[in-house]
C-alpha cells in the first residue's frame, strides 16, 4: 500500500455551485482517488490519491468528462495562469456570440410585435429556426447531453426540455429567445461568483512574486519558490518582502496592511519580525528569512481564506439538500401542468422559469464575498459555518494574559523572602523561563536582562500549562508558577498588598521553599472598554473573563473592563471545562484567546477566537476565527460581519424560493409565456449578487483604514 498524496489541481469553467459537486463526483470516481473537494472561489480541487493508481492523466479525463478543465497543478511545474487566458477569452467569445444573437432576436422579437411576426416565419423556414437555435445554445446543450450520459440532470436539462418543446410546437423564434436568455442567466451566474471571488482573489494577487537575495557577495533576483530558509533577502523603499523574517539590518516604516488591514505603518530595525506580503515604505532592509511563500503568515492565511469554503454553513446544507430535490419537484409539476392543460408552451414555461442555481448560490455566494472582505482586514473566517455560528452566540468568554492585556507584562517588584539576592532570584527565574512561551517567562527574561544578568541553561526543563514552569539550575531545583504551583507559596502575607494592585504573581521555589515573589502588571489593551461596551449594546448578556491567574488580579482587572463576571484561579482543564458547561445548557459559546495556553478551549468552544495571531502557528491553527491584527474592536466588528452576511444569506434564500414559487405558480396557471419564464429565470442571480456585494464594502472601522491608506 503506497502512501496517499494531497494535491492541488485548478480547475477551470466552474460558475456554478452545481459544477462543483460534478467535479467532485468525477475526480472520486477515479481508482486510487480517496478522497476529493472542489472549491467554487478559488477555482481547485484538493485530491487525495494513491500516486501509484490515480495520476494527472486520469484527472484530466475525468474533470473533462465532467465539462471543465483542468488549467494547472498547483504548486507543481505547470503554471495555472497560463492555460487559463485563452479559455477564458474563448468562453468570453462564445458568451458574447450568444448575447449578440439575442440582440438581432430580440429585434425580430420587437418586430414580432409590431405585427411582423408572421412575416418573420414566412420569411425564415423552420429548419433554419431550428439550426439558429441549436448554434446559440451550443454550449449549454453540450453540458446537458454530457450531464446526461453520467445520468445526472442539472436545471438547464429542463430548461433545454422545455426548449424543445418549444420547438415542437413551431415556435421557434420563442425557442431562441428562451435560449437567449439562458445563455444571459449562464453570464450572471458567473458575473456574481466572480464578483464573489473578488476579493479573495485580490487578497491572493499580493502573494510575493520574486525576492532580491544575497548570493555570495551579490544580489540576485530570483522567483519566491528559489528563496531558502536562512537567505538574506534585501528589501528597498516601496517594495514588498517577500519572506517571514527578522531585520538584520538597515531601517524601515513597513505598512502591515496587507495582513493586518491596519494601514498604520511601524518601523522595524534590527531585530524586529517582518512578514510577507507587507510593504516597505520608508527605508531599505535586510531580512533574514525564517519562512518562505506557504509557510509564512500571508501564506497560511491565504490558505485558510481558501479553504474557507470547505467549512459549510447548515443552511448551505439544507440548500443543497433543498436543490437536490428541486428538479424533480419542477419536472413533477411541468408535467402534471402538461396533463391538466395540454399546453405545450405552459409546460416549457414551468420548465424554464426554475432555476435551482440561484437556490444553490444563495449561500455560498455571500460566505465567500464575506470571508473575503473580512480577510482584507485581518479577520481570517475559517469557514461559513463559523459566520452562522457567530451569529447565533449568546455567551463570550475571554482569557485574560494576552487577550484583554497587551501580553507584555513587566516585573514590577521583586520580594526576596529567604536570604537570596535580588540580581540572583532574577538570574534563576529567568533561566527557567528561558524557553517557556508564556508572556510572563517574556517579562522575566527582560527583567533579567534590563539588569545584565547571565542566563544559564536549565536541565529538565518542564512547562505545566496554566501553572508555570520548573527546572534544574546550577543542580538545584527551581520552579516559577502561581500559587498552587509553587509549595508553600499560598499563605504568604507579603502577597496580599501585591494582588490588591491588580498585579499577577509569580513565585520562585528553591529547594522546595519558596524564594521570591515577583510582581508583573500587564497593561490592559486600551480599546477593551469600548469594546465591551459595544458588545453589550449588541445585546450580549453573558461575558466571563476566564484566567488561571489570582482572583484579586481577575477581580480588578474585570472591573476596569466595565465589570463584567469572572472566574479566577484556573487551570486549562477547567476552562475547557466551563465550556463544555455552557454548551450542555444550551448556550453558543464564543471564547476569545490568545491561543498560548488555551488552545484546547478555544477548540472546545463553538467559536474560537485567537487574537493577535501574526506570526504565532499555535494562534492562527487554534482559532475558528483568526485575528491578525491586535484590535478588540474587531471583535464587536466580527459579530456584526456575522449578523449582516447572515442578513443577506437569509434575503438571499428567501428571495429565489419566493421568486421560484411565484414564477412557477405562475407559469403552471399559463399566465407566463415561455419569454418572459426565461427573462424571469436569469434574474434571480442578479438579485443576489446585489444583494451579496453589500458584504464587499468595508464596514466601519475598515473605512478609516482605507481613507488614511
Ligand atoms: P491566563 O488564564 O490569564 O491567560 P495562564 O493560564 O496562561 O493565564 O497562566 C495562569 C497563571 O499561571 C499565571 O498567572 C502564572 O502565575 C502561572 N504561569 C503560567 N505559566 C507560567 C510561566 N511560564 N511562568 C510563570 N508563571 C506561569
Ligand atoms: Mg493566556
Amino acid at each position: 500500500m503506497a502512501t496517499l498524496q494531497t494535491i492541488e489541481v485548478s480547475v477551470a469553467g466552474m460558475d456554478c455551485a452545481e459544477c462543483t459537486q460534478h467535479v467532485q463526483q468525477a475526480l472520486q470516481g477515479i481508482a486510487g482517488v480517496e478522497s476529493a473537494s472542489v472549491f467554487l472561489a478559488s477555482e481547485k480541487a484538493v485530491i487525495k490519491l494513491d500516486p501509484d493508481r490515480a495520476d494527472m492523466a486520469a484527472i484530466r479525463k475525468a474533470v473533462e468528462g465532467a465539462g471543465y478543465k483542468v488549467a494547472g497543478q498547483k504548486g507543481g511545474q505547470d503554471d495555472p495562469t497560463s492555460a487559463s487566458p485563452a479559455q477564458a477569452f474563448t468562453r468570453q467569445l462564445l458568451t458574447l456570440f450568444g448575447l449578440l444573437f439575442g440582440v438581432v432576436l430580440l429585434i425580430v422579437v420587437v418586430g414580432q410585435w409590431l405585427g411582423l411576426f408572421e412575416q418573420v416565419t414566412m420569411w425564415v423556414p423552420l429548419p433554419v429556426g431550428v439550426a439558429l437555435v441549436l448554434i446559440a445554445g451550443y454550449p449549454v446543450f453540450l453540458n446537458v447531453v454530457r450531464a446526461a450520459m453520467r445520468r445526472q440532470v442539472i436545471s438547464h436539462t429542463l430548461m433545454t426540455i422545455g426548449v424543445v418543446a418549444a420547438l415542437a410546437v413551431g415556435q421557434w423564434v420563442t425557442a431562441a429567445i428562451v435560449v437567449f436568455f439562458m445563455r444571459v442567466g449562464e453570464y450572471a451566474e458567473s458575473l456574481t461568483t466572480e464578483r464573489a471571488r473578488r476579493a479573495v482573489k485580490e487578497l491572493i494577487s499580493l502573494a510575493p512574486q520574486t525576492a532580491r537575495v544575497e548570493r555570495e557577495g551579490a544580489e540576485v533576483e530570483m522567483p519566491i519558490g528559489d528563496v531558502e530558509v536562512g537567505d538574506v533577502v534585501v528589501v528597498r523603499p516601496g517594495e514588498q518582502i517577500p519572506v517571514d523574517g527578522e531585520v538584520i539590518s538597515g531601517q524601515a516604516t513597513v505598512n502591515q496592511a496587507s495582513i493586518t488591514g491596519e494601514s498604520m505603518p511601524l518601523e522595524v530595525g534590527p531585530g524586529s519580525r517582518v512578514f510577507a506580503a507587507t510593504l516597505a515604505q520608508l527605508g531599505s532592509v535586510r531580512v533574514r528569512t525564517m519562512r518562505v511563500g506557504a509557510d509564512t503568515t500571508f501564506g497560511k492565511a491565504i490558505k485558510m481564506v481558501e479553504d474557507a469554503e470547505g467549512q459549510r454553513a447548515d443552511v448551505q446544507r439544507l440548500a443543497d439538500k433543498f436543490s437536490g430535490y428541486f428538479l424533480p419537484v419542477v419536472a413533477g409539476i411541468a408535467a402534471l401542468t402538461f396533463l391538466v392543460s395540454r399546453n405545450p408552451l405552459s409546460t416549457a414555461a414551468v420548465l424554464v422559469v426554475a432555476c435551482s442555481c440561484s437556490l444553490a448560490l444563495a449561500t455560498p455566494v455571500a460566505m465567500l464575498a464575506s470571508v473575503g472582505a473580512a480577510a482584507k482586514r485581518g479577520l481570517l473566517i475559517k469557514g461559513g459555518k463559523y459566520i452562522e455560528t457567530l451569529a447565533r452566540a449568546d455567551v463570550l468568554l475571554i482569557d485574560k494574559t494576552g487577550t484583554l492585556t497587551l501580553g507584555q507584562p513587566q516585573i514590577t517588584d521583586v520580594v526576596p523572602l529567604n536570604g537570596l539576592a535580588h540580581h540572583d532570584i532574577l538570574a534563576l527565574a529567568a533561566s527557567v523561563e528561558r524557553y517557556s512561551e508564556h508572556p510572563l517567562a517574556e517579562a522575566v527574561r527582560l527583567a533579567a536582562k534590563k539588569s545584565g544578568l547571565p542566563m544559564v541553561e536549565p536541565q529538565d526543563f518542564r512547562a505545566i500549562p496554566g501553572s508555570g514552569v520548573q527546572a534544574q539550575v546550577n543542580g538545584q531545583t527551581v520552579a516559577v508558577g502561581n500559587a498552587a504551583f509553587v509549595a508553600g507559596a499560598s499563605q504568604l502575607p507579603q502577597a496580599r498588598t501585591l494582588q490588591e494592585e491588580g498585579k499577577t504573581l509569580l513565585f520562585v521555589g528553591y529547594d522546595g521553599k519558596p524564594a521570591a515573589i515577583l510582581a508583573a502588571s500587564d497593561t490592559l489593551r486600551p480599546e477593551v472598554p469600548a469594546a465591551m461596551a459595544e458588545l453589550r449594546q449588541m445585546g450580549f448578556r453573558q461575558i466571563e473573563l476566564l484566567t488561571g491567574d489570582n482572583e484579586q488580579t481577575a477581580a480588578a482587572v474585570a472591573e476596569r473592563v466595565g465589570g463584567i463576571s469572572y472566574r479566577a484561579s484556573l487551570l486549562p482543564e477547567d476552562k475547557i471545562k466551563i465550556v463544555k458547561e455552557y454548551q450542555s445548557k444550551g448556550h453558543i459559546v464564543v471564547m476569545v484567546g490568545d491561543g498560548i495556553n488555551d488552545a484546547p478551549a478555544l477548540a472546545q468552544a463553538n467559536v474560537g477566537v485567537a487574537m493577535g495571531a501574526a506570526g504565532s502557528d499555535i494562534a492562527m491553527e487554534a482559532g475558528h476565527v483568526v485575528l491578525l491584527h491586535e484590535d478588540w474592536m474587531l471583535v464587536p466588528e466580527l459579530f456584526r460581519i456575522s449578523l449582516r452576511t447572515m442578513r443577506v444569506v437569509k434575503g438571499n434564500i428567501a428571495f429565489t424560493a419566493l421568486y421560484n414559487i411565484v414564477g412557477l405558480t405562475l407559469a403552471a396557471l399559463g399566465f407566463l409565456p415561455p419569454i418572459l419564464a426565461a427573462a424571469a429565470q436569469s434574474l434571480p442571480d442578479l438579485g443576489i449578487l446585489g444583494n451579496s456585494a453589500r458584504l464587499l464594502r468595508p464596514g466601519r472601522n475598515a473605512g478609516q483604514a482605507e481613507v488614511e491608506s
